[in-house]
């Protein structure tokens, strides 16, 4: 199921570059690092000791992906159907609700939904998104950051270091941590993701390096448990909404940490009860659609009706390379 779900991200491209680095250990040691420090500088300055890659190109790289973020967000608004016929117009009736005034919540909150939304449209019809970390999650990150940076008027080059920012904070919870809803469940994905953006978004609005990390220790530790539950085994449900409403988790996480509040457990020790609850978590609610949602009955008959589809489908291929082989021995015979 791993792949199924996965398969749907074509032409990903991802945020966190090579920003793997060992020089990093963990969240205390970065605090040390970068306690007076731009977040964002202590990161590329590993990078560029550890990898080798020059910081200016790690901004140029990052900068066509917020590019790539925008143009799917764009696209994403359109609307459309998914693969599975599951979801796809989320981001549409949202932008229109907004449009026509007929929203409710403050607009940085509106946009982050509905762009995070939009993102997860366009990879629910296989469009290019930016896995963030992982194209399942791939709708949180952009949501919080696109619309921080419109509506309190965020310089563009901003972003793109939260980017890098968001990059790294991923990289050190994946030193220990296999970032991936069949390795742990959803917490592994939308949670991280929430982290990543929470402690970007605190850094955008001139947090310091603890509270960028507060922010991504409230968000995480938020989300421990959440399962993998794709129903029919396809990033469309729960996934497609689930972006959003984590998108505004992550924003309520940075905002607590901007006030001065702070996560009682560590943000070290937030990733290592994750692994753990990842580890004891029953094989059904890891990606694999044999639990949770995806055995609701609603999941169910989706689910059955997906795998007939997918019958028929292979079946009319075959008869397809049934009747071109008859045709071509009919040629050489003739
Ligand atoms: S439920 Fe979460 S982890 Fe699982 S496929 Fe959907 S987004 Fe990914």
């Amino acid at each position: 199921m791993e792949t199924l779900a996965h398969a749907q991200a074509v032409g990903v491209l991802e945020v966190a570059i090579a920003f793997l680095s060992h020089m990093i250990e963990s969240f205390k040691h970065l605090e040390e690092l970068a306690a007076e420090r731009d977040l964002a500088d202590v990161f590329l300055e590993t990078d560029e000791q550890e990898h080798g890659i020059p910081a200016d190109q790690i901004l140029m790289a990052l900068r066509k992906r917020r590019e790539v973020m925008r143009d799917c967000v764009e696209r994403g608004k359109q609307g459309g159907v998914s693969m599975g016929k599951l979801v796809g117009n989320e981001a549409k009736l949202l932008s229109e609700a907004f449009r026509s005034g007929r929203t409710f919540l403050d607009p940085l909150t509106v946009k982050a939904e509905l762009y995070a939304l939009a993102v997860m449209g366009e990879n629910s019809r296989m469009g290019v998104i930016v896995a963030a970390p992982t194209a399942g999650a791939g709708g949180v990150v952009p949501g919080m950051l696109l619309a921080l940076e419109e509506e309190r008027g965020v310089d563009p080059e901003k972003t793109v270091r939260a980017l890098v920012v968001a990059g790294g904070i991923g990289s050190i919870i994946a030193l220990s941590a296999n970032i991936s809803g069949a390795a742990g469940g959803c917490q592994n994905e939308v949670g991280v993701a929430s982290s990543m953006g929470a402690a970007a978004v605190a850094y955008m609005m001139g947090g310091s390096t603890r509270q960028s990390i507060h922010a991504a220790a409230l968000a995480l530790k938020n989300t421990l448990g959440l399962v993998c539950d794709p129903v029919g085994g396809l990033v469309e449900v729960p996934c497609v909404k689930r972006n959003a409403l984590f998108a505004v988790h992550g924003l309520t996480a940075a905002q607590l940490a901007l006030a001065g509040v702070e996560s009682v457990i560590p943000m070290d020790e937030v990733v290592e009860a994750m692994v753990r609850i990842g580890r004891a978590l029953p094989r059904g609610l890891k990606e694999t659609a044999e639990g949770g949602l995806a055995t609701t009955a609603t999941g169910c008959a989706i689910g059955s009706r997906l795998k007939e589809e997918a019958n028929q489908r292979r079946d009319e291929r075959a008869a397809e390379r049934e009747r071109i082989a008859q045709e071509r021995k009919i040629g050489v015979g003739s």
